[in-house]
Parts: C-alpha cells; structure tokens; sequence
C-alpha cells in the first residue's frame, strides 16, 4: 500500500493542454475518485499515474518513490480498463494468469494466486468458461481479477462500470469498495458519473478543463462547494446571482432579483466584500415550502411536479428571478399552478460563491 502523489502535472498534446498543473495526493488505502466531465483531463492523468503516459512536466510518486519515467510494470500499479481489454479466445483463467506468465512466475504459484484473486471477486468454481460465456458483470470480475493478482499496491480504474446495466452497475460499486478494502489497496478511480462517485468515494477530485477546482469527501464536496461549477456537478443546485450587502463571519448578505438572502461562505481562503458579485448555490431539497415565516426566502409560482418515487420535484417561478428546483418528500404534495409559495432556506443551506 502506497500514497500517491501527483505534482503540478501538465501534459500538452499539441496545442491541447489536458492537463494544466495537477497536484494531488492520494492517501494509502483510499478509494479516490477522479471526478468531471468529458475531455476536463482525468483519463490523462489515471494513465500519468500509470506511466501509460509521460508528464510534459512535474512529478509521480508511490510512497516515496519518484516513478514519473519508470516503465508502468515497474510501478506495481495495475490498471482496469472501461473496455475490460479481455482476450475473448482465452479462459477465465487464462485471462487472470496473462500478467503472471509474463513475469515467469513458478506455475504452482500463478495456479495458487489465480485461485485466490477469483475468489476475491466471487468467481471461484468458472476459471475454465471462456470469456465469451459470462454475463457482462462477470467479464468485469475477471477484468478485476486480472489486475488484482499481480498484487498491486495501486488499483487504477477508468469508468469500469460504464458498459454494465443500471442495476448491475449498483452491484459492482459495493463489490469494487469491498475489494479494495479487503486488498488493502490504494486506489483511483476515474468516472464521470457524479452518484457513482458520491456513493463509494472516499475522497473526490472535481476536475475542470484540465485542474482540479475542489478535493473533499462527498458529503463535504456536496454540502460545502467552492465553485459554481463543483455545485453543479455535484448533485443539482439552483444558482442565483447577486451583490453583497453586508459579510458577518462566515455569512453573507446577498442582494439578488428576487429579494435578500442570507448564506454562508463555504469556500475557507475566500471573503467577499460588500458590493462584489457573488452567487448563491442551493440545493433542491434545501428549500423548504411555506415553513416557519418564511425568512430568507423567495416568494414563486409552482409551474411543474414531476414525481420522483422517494421525493417529488417542483419548479418554482420567481416574478423577477430564475426559476428554482425543489423537493419535498411526497407526503406534501403541492399542486402546480399554485402561486404566492414561500421559498425559505437555512442560512447554512445556501452556499455563497465566488462569481
Ligand atoms: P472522457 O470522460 O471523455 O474520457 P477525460 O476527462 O478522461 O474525458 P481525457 O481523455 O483525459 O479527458 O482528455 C483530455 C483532453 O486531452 C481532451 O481534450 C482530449 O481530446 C485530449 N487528448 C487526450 N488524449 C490525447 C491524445 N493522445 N492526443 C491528443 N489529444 C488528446
């Protein structure tokens, strides 16, 4: 088990800068997540940490190891590809034992370790089925265990579940979490689906046009985003511009259309001051409908539900500003068409952003 260091990684293709000075560092033992969308860099750096490619500039590390121009065998990193890369002509077997024979391992060995990585992944008792015989879950395990039995120190794993159905997907998330955990590895996991991520990550990387603009677990990615686009990303939110009033501690006052709004800075080496135009972030289900009096809120007109079976969602039209996503559990069910709703948040529940 290693921690993974990354530092100020740029990596040009021609005049595409993939990735525009990356520093992270990845704990030993932690499952973390590569999060963002198409083309924002993350496959790049996975296969930078790989060694499957070469950094214009900065440094890899595992441990304290400098790794950034060894070869990626000599890394002890193993990768799981979106595609499984299995040999379809080959058996179970054969497929998990490939990377072993390479390394010429005593055969006694690679029939014992073969054994044990299938059994990590539930897959004891099919070594002999050929590839083409399993269900799509099942190439994914073989994929997995493929990369598991060279024992690596570090998993890597890009979009792995992308090819699998919704519900399988599911499955696999707690079974991927499981070995890891259960292997003791370091591990990076690239993915662009936001509840993917929320649902197994111990910490995340937001990633956008090549940097990272936020790392944190998910609960403090979702709750806490520094950027308009991390909150977007993450989960839905309503964005709402506006101008300062006053700032007291961590709270701000916010002049936007549609009235004041008090809301809590959540970015820690960032104050605004009054006059500067900030935005508002808040979530859906923040929003609570006609409570209390209504304080540090937007008044609107419920214009569409759509039932979302555990939650129903609103969208709320405010005479001057943007209209507003709500949910509500569906033991209050409000009816569209319905006008002068009160709209109030907590003050901690509404995110102040930089503009
Ligand atoms: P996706 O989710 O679509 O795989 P990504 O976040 O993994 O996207 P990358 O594959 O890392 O993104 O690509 C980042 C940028 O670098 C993109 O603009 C891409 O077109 C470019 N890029 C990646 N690999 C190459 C390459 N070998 N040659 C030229 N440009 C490349």
């Amino acid at each position: 088990m290693d921690a993974i260091r990354a530092d100020s990684i740029v990596k040009q293709f021609g005049n595409v800068r993939a990735l525009d000075g990356v520093t992270l560092e990845v704990a030993a033992g932690e499952l973390f997540f590569l999060l963002g969308a198409s083309g924002c860099g993350k496959t790049t750096l996975l296969r930078c940490i790989a060694g499957l490619e070469t950094p214009t500039s900065g440094t890899i590390s595992f441990g304290d190891r400098d790794v950034t121009k060894l070869p990626p065998h000599k890394r002890e990193a193993a990768m799981v590809f979106q595609s499984y890369a299995l040999w379809p002509h080959l058996s179970v077997e054969k497929n998990v034992a490939f990377g072993l024979e390479e390394r010429k391992i005593d055969k006694g060995e690679i029939k014992r370790r073969v054994g044990e990585a299938l059994e990590l992944v539930h897959l004891a008792g099919l070594g002999d089925r050929g590839i083409d015989q399993l269900s799509g879950g099942q190439q994914q395990r073989v994929a997995l265990a493929r990369a598991l039995v060279v024992r690596p120190k570090c998993l890597l794993l890009d979009e792995p579940l992308s090819n699998l159905d919704a519900k399988l997907r599911i499955e696999m998330r707690r079974e991927i979490r499981r070995i890891v955990k259960e292997g003791g590895l370091t591990a990076v996991y690239v993915t662009h689906d936001q509840e993917e991520a929320l649902s197994m990550a111990d910490r995340m990387a937001v990633m956008n046009r090549g940097r990272i603009e936020q790392v944190g677990t998910a609960e403090d990615v979702y709750r806490n985003p520094h950027t308009a686009f991390v909150s977007g990303f993450i989960g839905e939110t309503n964005l709402l511009k506006g101008r300062v009033i006053e700032v007291r501690g961590e709270f701000a006052m916010v002049e936007t259309a549609s009235g004041p709004l008090v809301g809590r800075v959540t970015k820690t080496e960032w104050l605004p001051t009054g006059g500067e135009e900030v935005i508002l972030s808040v979530r859906p289900e923040a929003w609570q409908v006609d409570a209390g009096t209504g304080e540090n809120g937007l008044v609107g007109k419920i214009t569409e539900r759509s039932y979302l079976g555990q939650r129903i969602q609103y969208v709320v039209e405010t005479p001057a500003g943007p209209q507003q996503v709500v949910e509500l559990n569906p033991n209050v069910v409000r009816d569209p068409g319905e006008t002068a709703v009160k709209l109030s948040a907590r003050h901690g529940d509404v995110a102040v952003l930089q503009a």
